[in-house]
């Protein structure tokens, strides 16, 4: 049971990010409209997020921590209605076993060193609930090695906070490094005023569109501000934060039909499917997806962007 959590480890956590991934979509998993993100030294030395989600039962603590024990899969239907961000029940555990593991909620906590789990115990009460997991891969060196240095460790938390924050304009996030606010996005901002802080460009439209059966929503630079750069398109499927070429392409082309081909768009884009028209139960970090119909999808986002843009012309 240790030595396979550890190898999962390596499939679902490999890097500080990975975590914050994992700990933030657990968070929204539960309801939670509020989301503190603190990391000390890229998150190598401590990550730890707060939310004020439903929380979590004393009974049910150790189950978190324990590999599929609370997966939301029982027979090969089910991966085709997974409507959370979590279905598999191998993300704390995996986490637990390779770092100085903390989960409290409600009037409980649960320790957990590097696989070995402690018992429930008292704790001041919080309304919500509070991961931290600290010195992350200290007892395996195999692991360890390929952290790289704490700011590109962080570099990429921030990335991925930004991208998780404009899938998710209705909730709020908070990220501290080294005790330092680093994000802030409330609730109460717009997607367009989020989108103007992260990207720094003001010319900014939001991209609404619907057709039978899926919606695309986010915001996409106009034509007249123009990047070097393509590394600011945000993918979000189902507000997941993934990596998809197909969708990427699909809203490069729709803006490279008039602006040329070596300028870039910024873009956060989610795309809103039908659980059972994609797979999100092909990549260990759930970083990718399949989409059965991913023809289509490329279809709708092409005429979403186009739309958005030739409407929004001057
Ligand atoms: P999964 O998300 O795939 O179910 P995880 O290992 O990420 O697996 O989490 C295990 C379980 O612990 C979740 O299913 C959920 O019941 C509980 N849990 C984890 N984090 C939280 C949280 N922040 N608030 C409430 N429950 C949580
Ligand atoms: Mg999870």
């Amino acid at each position: 049971e240790h030595v396979a959590n550890k190898i999962a480890a390596g499939e679902v956590v490999d890097r500080p990010v990975n975590v914050v991934k994992e700990l933030v979509e657990n968070a929204l998993d539960a309801g939670a409209t509020e989301v503190k993100i603190e990391i000390l030294d890229g998150g190598i030395s401590l990550i730890r997020v707060s939310d004020n989600g439903r929380g979590i039962e004393p009974e049910d603590l150790p189950l978190a921590v324990m590999r599929f024990a609370t997966s939301k899969i029982n027979n090969y239907e089910d991966l085709f209605k997974i409507n959370t961000y979590g279905f598999r029940g191998e993300a704390l555990a995996a986490i637990s076993s390779v770092s100085n593991f903390n989960i409290k909620s409600g009037n409980f906590e649960l320790s957990v060193d590097f696989g070995k789990v402690g018992e429930v115990t008292p704790s001041s009460f919080y309304d919500g609930t509070i991961v931290t997991v600290k010195n992350i891969f200290a007892k395996i060196p195999a692991r360890y090695k390929f952290l790289k240095s704490p700011v590109s460790e962080q570099k990429e938390i921030v990335k991925y906070v930004k991208q998780i924050a404009l899938l998710n304009p209705d909730k709020s996030f908070k990220l501290i490094s080294n005790e330092k606010i680093l994000l802030e996005f409330s609730c109460n901002e717009t997607l367009i005023s989020k989108g103007k802080k992260i990207f720094g460009i003001d010319e900014l439209v939001e991209v609404n569109y619907e057709e039978d059966g899926l919606r695309i929503n986010g915001l996409i630079s106009l034509p007249n501000v123009q990047k070097f750069r393509k590394d600011n398109i945000f993918i979000g499927v189902n507000k997941r934060v993934v990596k998809d070429n197909m969708i990427a392409q699909s809203i490069l082309q729709a803006y490279h039909r008039k602006i040329p081909e070596n300028r870039y768009p910024v873009a956060s884009i989610n795309i809103e499917v039908l659980p059972d028209s994609v797979d999100v139960n092909i990549h260990p970090a759930k970083m990718f997806v399949r989409f059965y119909n991913s023809n289509r999808i490329f279809k709708s986002i092409f005429k979403a962007v186009v739309e958005t843009l030739d409407f929004s012309k001057n």
